[in-house]
């Protein structure tokens, strides 16, 4: 099998920042993939604070992905009014892109350390392959403390080198060092209530937009 995989990054993006983009382009380069579909959440489920609303956050995410012709935005997740789980998502994915088509799901460190919380988790595997970035706070040393065994055994059974991905369509886990870049969408989203400016740490399209639509005030919850 040979079709280039296809990278599926998933996120709140409450706003998108460069943490985000240099783990999309950086994954890129190190498994080969084809395009970056960038998926923001429509209503998550494992998050309970409000959110900017779904059109902000999708303007947002298109503003920072427009120049770049392997980044792809996926506003599935926005047309749901119920909940949107990754494995719902995924099962979508898996009927537009068919059976053989290698699919990635791309996720920071923290985020793969809550996997084994997430709706039907284990049926992610059968679906796409996951390839987890490290992340700044979330040192390779103390995820083996901090994995549920459950987690652990998956990890040891399906642990793979880069190159594999793209010989199956589902089912492998690399896990892969980028430019660590100690950046949230929480501290953005302080400074910017802080009355500071978040500037050289998200692309200088989504600031204007947050300044035009107003986001992130000092008064907003
Ligand atoms: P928040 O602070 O609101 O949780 P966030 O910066 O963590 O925002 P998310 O939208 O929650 O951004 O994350 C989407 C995905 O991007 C997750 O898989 C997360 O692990 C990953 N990610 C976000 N920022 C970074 C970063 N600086 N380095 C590596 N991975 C990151
Ligand atoms: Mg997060």
């Amino acid at each position: 099998m040979v079709e280039a995989p296809i990278g599926l990054f998933g996120g709140t993006f409450d706003p998108i920042h460069f943490g985000h983009l240099r783990l999309a382009e950086e994954m890129a380069e190190q498994i080969g993939l084809s395009q970056i579909r960038f998926i923001p959440a429509g209503t998550p489920p494992h998050r309970s604070r409000p959110r900017t609303e779904a059109r902000h956050r999708l303007a947002m995410v298109e503003l920072a992905t427009a120049n770049n012709a392997r980044f792809v935005v996926d506003s599935r997740e926005m047309a749901q009014t119920q909940l949107s789980y990754t494995v719902d998502t995924l099962h979508d994915l898996r009927r537009s892109f068919g059976l053989t088509q290698p699919l990635c799901l791309l996720l920071g460190a923290d985020a793969f350390l809550g996997l084994s919380n997430w709706h039907r988790w284990r049926e992610l595997f059968g679906l796409a392959h996951i390839a987890v970035a490290h992340r700044p706070g979330y040192p390779q040393s103390t995820w083996k403390d901090n994995m549920p065994e459950v987690l652990r055994d998956e990890l040891e059974q399906r642990w793979a080198h880069p190159d594999d991905i793209k010989t199956c369509a589902a089912g492998l886990i690399v896990m892969r060092p980028i430019t660590a870049l100690d950046i949230s969408a929480t501290y953005i989203r302080d400074t910017l209530r802080a009355g500071h400016n978040p500037r050289y740490l998200i692309p200088d399209v989504v600031l204007d937009y947050i300044h035009t639509h107003q986001l992130y005030l000092p008064s907003a919850p």
